[in-house]
């Protein structure tokens, strides 16, 4: 068994073919899957979808792309659902940034104030915590390291980049998110970081429909393709395949206890 603990399936992009994609993900040995939050008008979509099929769950959340949405109210109205098993994503994503210094400073001051948001609600709630972190390593630890280490049950910092200043927040009961990025040829660096994460807080994703993974890359990414990651990963790491499906699920059932019953 394996779980896709990041995976979009609120996206547009499978409103023809759900159903095939669910079939597809059962049949490569996908029995769980997390629908993280983006954007706060999807999440009655994934709300649907997970009330739908009795191993998907959802996240509430808005990525830092849609700070401006953050609707404290909207996304406790999400937390009572027993489907709703975590705060995200959300975090800090610096790649698109404005030129001009002080928009630049502004439009990181406001997504570090709904950041914080975010991880306060996931401590009055004991929910865990679906980190997104691009191109803002340093501020992440110092928000997560801060506001959210041991405040927090647990936590995934998803699509981990790879960075060494993330690393000390495994102690914190943080789980490192592994994608498609691992299997691409000119990725050296994470097939090297990977190594050097705590084996107990290994998780597999696909964030699908981007990243897909060699040797499905230029088509849409699915659930089912965690499979190809989890064997590169295996690869990596030298251990059976078998064996890194037991541990990346067990991993993920402890990240995530809803997942706990499902087999
Ligand atoms: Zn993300
Ligand atoms: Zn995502």
């Amino acid at each position: 068994m394996i779980i896709d603990t990041h995976c979009h399936l609120d996206d547009p992009r499978y409103n023809d073919d759900l159903d095939a994609v669910i079939a597809r993900a059962l049949e490569a040995g996908v029995k769980g899957i997390l629908l993280p939050g983006a954007d706060i008008e999807d999440l009655p979509k994934a709300q649907a979808i997970a009330h739908r099929y009795p191993h998907v769950f959802y996240a509430a959340g808005v990525h830092p792309y849609h700070h401006q949405q953050y609707d404290e109210k909207v996304l406790e109205h999400y937390l009572e659902d027993d489907k709703c098993i975590a705060v995200g994503e959300c975090g800090l994503d610096y790649f698109r940034l404005p030129k001009d210094e002080q928009a630049k400073a502004e439009e990181k001051a406001a997504q570090k104030e709904v950041f914080r948001a975010h991880i306060a609600l996931a401590a009055k709630h004991q929910k865990p915590l679906v980190v997104h972190v691009r191109e803002s390593s340093a501020d992440s630890f110092e928000m997560l390291n801060t506001f959210a280490a041991g405040k927090v049950p647990s936590g995934v910092l998803h699509c981990y980049n790879a960075s060494e200043a993330l690393l000390p927040l495994a102690q914190a009961n943080f789980y490192f998110g592994i994608g498609g990025v691992l299997t691409f040829q000119n990725e050296k660096k994470l097939g090297e970081m990977v190594t050097r994460i705590p084996k107990d807080k290994l998780v597999l994703e696909t964030d699908a429909p981007y990243l897909t993974p060699h040797p499905k890359r230029g088509q849409r990414n699915e659930p089912a393709y965690t499979a190809y990651v989890a064997s590169h990963l295996a690869r990596v790491l030298g251990v059976e395949e078998e064996a890194l499906h037991a541990l990346s699920t067990q991993n993920a059932k402890k990240l995530f206890k809803a997942f706990e019953k499902l087999n």
